[in-house]
């Protein structure tokens, strides 16, 4: 893994949360981008060289949705940059860690991602993330 990507915040609303991070690091938000298969509208801070991404459910099915209900808003995931993700599931499967997904899949800002479970990562949930090169 080569760095910390992002770290994901669950928030309940992208509009009162853009506004109170915007407060917070004395810049606005870069993107708002909604991710359909997942269910979240997501909203993109840069803090020097790293980046924040707020989470919002955009139905009650959306695994934002189940996490505000069990443990209200707060740090959801942290995400960490690989070069080769398919390589980084394999060694982590052979680990002994819990993949959620294994063919990884498309996810916000131009990222293939895949998730770790928390159960096998003390608590965290850890999202593993690929640039894409090929835009489509
Ligand atoms: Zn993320």
């Amino acid at each position: 893994m080569n760095k910390i990507e992002h770290i994901g915040i669950a928030v309940k609303s992208i509009k009162n949360s853009n506004d109170l991070f915007e407060k917070l690091f004395g810049e606005s938000h870069y993107k708002i981008e909604d991710v359909e298969s997942e269910g979240v509208k997501t909203s993109f801070f840069k803090v020097g060289e790293n980046k924040i991404e707020l989470l919002e459910a955009t139905n009650e099915k959306s695994p934002i949705a189940k996490f505000i209900d069990k443990k209200g808003e707060g740090i959801h995931h942290i995400a960490f940059d690989v070069d080769d993700i398919e390589k980084e599931i394999k060694r982590l499967k052979k680990e002994g860690f819990m993949v959620l997904n294994e063919k990884p899949k498309k996810g916000a800002d131009n990222k293939l991602v895949a998730f770790l479970h928390p159960k096998s990562t003390n608590g965290v949930l850890i999202e593993l993330c690929q640039e894409r090169i090929n835009k489509e």
